[in-house]
């Protein structure tokens, strides 16, 4: 039979495909596991010593401090600074759990703020008019890979006199100008979760600072709190990260331009794409604000009907995720803030219309046409 009469393969496209990023390490990875193997040193060591040194010289830092995952550097930054009942931490209404969830574990009282419709991110004067005399800290977030509006934050912050620490578990390698996310606040908190731009081969995280004494204290209160062994100065936890996660970060840390660099690729491409097929009136697509360097952990697009066009694609094999469907003040868990439904209407409509389309570096142009025309596809069935 000849090739013509072979029905076209079907494209499909999951929302995240790590394989052909393995295949590519998979020989450096393997060595550099085994390498920690034969050593038998699993827990901190030399693999350890040796990615923060890396990290801390690639994002343009004093010290770069390695723990368990992202959330515990968040929970591990905000003891070192020693927030705790009665306190205030200032945050976003809308971002992964652990943003609001760690600042609740110290003890301290997250107090919401809305977002910008348009970068997802906190809004400086809804942190200015949110401080008082309680506000111990500002905690940024830099949604899906753009980092918050800092210049203006960093100014809030002076003035309050109260110091910022980033959660920029979604943006490895952002830049702001010439300031890369974690390098701007007190401290910056990363993930190394599998699906992040840097993933580990599972949990991990990093504390990024300038500040020598603060640092100290990250590392003191990693090992809970022991200066000697068995001798403890403080009561930390155990928030290391293992000697095999930092092997493999040490192996992917030097590729991570180049995948951004893919992933910035695939947004413009999707650009295109949306414009030519005159979706661009009918899907608000992710904007990179002036002076900023988007790493696209997540290209996050908006919809009317979002969760009908999310399985309309789901059934042409495209696959999307709603990051985040509940914004903080209306988590069952929070309840005892005392918010109420209608509170921060910009993050209730993301809540709403948001959707992550595929943007891993490695999808193919037919992939990423497919993702499009599936949506002009969905969105005429929604009757949007
Ligand atoms: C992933 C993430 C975290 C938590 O990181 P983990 O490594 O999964 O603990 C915190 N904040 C934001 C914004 C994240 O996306």
């Amino acid at each position: 039979m000849g090739l013509t009469s072979q029905p076209a393969p079907a494209v499909t496209v999951p929302l995240l495909d790590l394989s052909a990023q393995w295949r590519e390490i998979r020989d450096e990875a393997l060595a550099a596991i085994t390498r920690v193997c034969d050593s038998q040193r699993f827990i901190l060591g030399p693999e350890v010593e040796g990615l923060e040194r890396d990290l801390a010289g690639a994002i343009g830092v004093r010290h770069a401090i390695g723990v368990s995952s992202g959330t515990d550097a968040l929970l591990v930054a905000l003891m070192a600074l020693g927030i705790g009942p009665g306190d205030e931490v200032i945050t976003s209404t809308y971002s992964f759990f652990a943003t609001a969830g760690s600042i609740v574990r110290t003890g301290a009282r997250p107090v919401l703020v809305d977002i910008d419709p348009v970068s997802y991110n906190l809004v400086p004067a809804g942190v200015r008019a949110a401080l008082t005399s309680r506000t111990r800290a500002i905690m940024p977030v830099h949604l899906y890979g753009q980092c918050a509006d800092m210049g203006a934050l960093t100014q809030v912050a002076a003035d309050a006199g109260v110091p910022m620490v980033e959660d920029a578990a979604q943006a490895i390698g952002s830049r702001v100008r010439d300031r890369q996310a974690g390098s701007m606040g007190l401290a910056g908190c990363f993930s190394f979760f599998p699906s992040k731009n840097l993933g580990a081969f599972g949990d991990a995280g990093l504390v990024t600072t300038d500040d020598d004494a603060f640092a100290e204290r990250v590392r003191l209160l990693r090992t809970h709190g022991a200066e000697r062994q068995y001798h403890h100065r403080l009561i930390g936890g155990n928030f290391r990260i293992d000697a095999l996660q930092a092997a493999v970060l040490r192996v992917k840390a030097p590729r991570l331009a180049s995948w951004s660099e893919g992933r910035r690729r695939n947004a413009d491409r999707y650009r295109q794409l949306f414009r030519q097929a005159g979706l661009d009136g009918r899907v608000t697509l992710p904007v990179e604000g002036a002076g900023h360097h988007h790493i696209y952990n997540q290209f996050v697009v908006r919809v009317p009907e979002r969760d009908r066009i999310k399985a309309s694609l789901a059934d042409r094999q495209v696959g999307t995720a709603v990051y985040y469907p509940v914004p903080f003040h209306l988590q069952e868990c929070f309840a005892s803030l005392g918010h109420v439904a209608g509170e921060f209407p910009q993050a209730e409509a993301a809540a709403r219309e948001t959707l992550a389309l595929p943007i891993y570096g490695e999808l193919t142009d037919a992939q990423l046409r497919h993702v499009v025309t599936s949506m002009a596809a969905a969105l005429d069935e929604a009757g949007v």
